[in-house]
């Protein structure tokens, strides 16, 4: 659906006249604001939208989140003060996010809604996600930047037996737990084994019993544009409580 050499084009593309807005906090936007800040630099993105290429194919009758991203994104050329997202706000809740409510939400719950969005928007002309391929779906800009997958492989230590099971994803979340400095530590703790034990043993298919197995986590298919999200946790009466704000940063890979 997109091709791969129009994304390493994008890449490389120089982008003039953008100078960067404040977003106006519309009753405790400030989660979607810091998100939306974060998607206009995505660069290829921010091409795609300014190069208007969804909206001249694009035949929704009803409010679609790509035209309007494109309409934002054009706002941005302009000069002037902050701009408002209300109208991606409000539009959002209609397409059923419950999130913007003028309530304190979740910056990464926002992001994964306007990521689903803007793919089930890619995929509308095809008739809708329903209608078309796993394979194809692949292929959207969408899943071209963001789209990775995770592998987990768990090895049983009775019979030595190992299982690998892969997971699809559009962002990468690092709970951060005790003292991380950086992204990379953030990284070697989220790949670093761990072993099933005690109330948390693994079923093993071979020994077909509960086992004592090391699991670990890796990062199987890199996306082209990994986006991280760090959350950290604070241990409390025997409860986890996250205490942080959502941290998310985009890291441009080498092409
Ligand atoms: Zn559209
Ligand atoms: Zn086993």
């Amino acid at each position: 659906m997109f091709h791969y050499e129009d994304l390493v084009k994008f890449f490389q593309y120089e982008v003039r006249g953008i100078s960067p807005r404040g977003l106006f906090n519309c009753g405790n936007s400030c989660y979607a604001n810091a998100v939306l800040q974060c998607l206009m630099c995505t660069k290829p993105l921010m091409i795609h939208l300014l190069l208007r290429l969804h909206s001249k194919d694009c035949c929704s009758k009803n409010w679609c989140l790509m035209c309007e991203l494109e309409q934002y994104a054009s706002t941005l050329r302009e000069s002037g003060g902050p701009v408002s997202p209300s109208r991606i706000l409000s539009n959002l809740r209609n397409i059923g996010c419950r999130l913007g409510g003028g309530s304190q939400e979740d910056a990464h719950e926002f992001l994964r809604h306007l990521v689903m969005s803007m793919q089930a928007a890619c995929l509308d002309g095809l008739g809708g996600e329903k209608q078309v391929e796993q394979s194809l779906q692949e292929t959207t800009l969408i899943q071209q930047m963001f789209g990775g997958r995770l592998k987990s492989k768990v090895k049983c230590l009775r019979c030595h037996h190992e299982s690998e099971r892969y997971e699809n994803i559009m962002d990468l979340t690092l709970e951060i737990h005790g003292w991380v400095e950086s992204l990379q530590d953030a990284l070697t703790q989220f790949t670093a084994p761990e072993d099933l034990d005690g109330d948390n043993m693994y079923k093993c298919g071979r020994c077909c019993a509960y086992v004592k197995a090391r699991k670990q986590l890796s990062v199987h298919e890199v996306p082209n544009i990994l986006t991280v999200v760090l959350k950290r946790f604070q241990e409390s009466m025997a409860r986890l409580t996250n205490v942080s704000l959502f941290l998310i940063c985009w890291t441009w890979f080498l092409l």
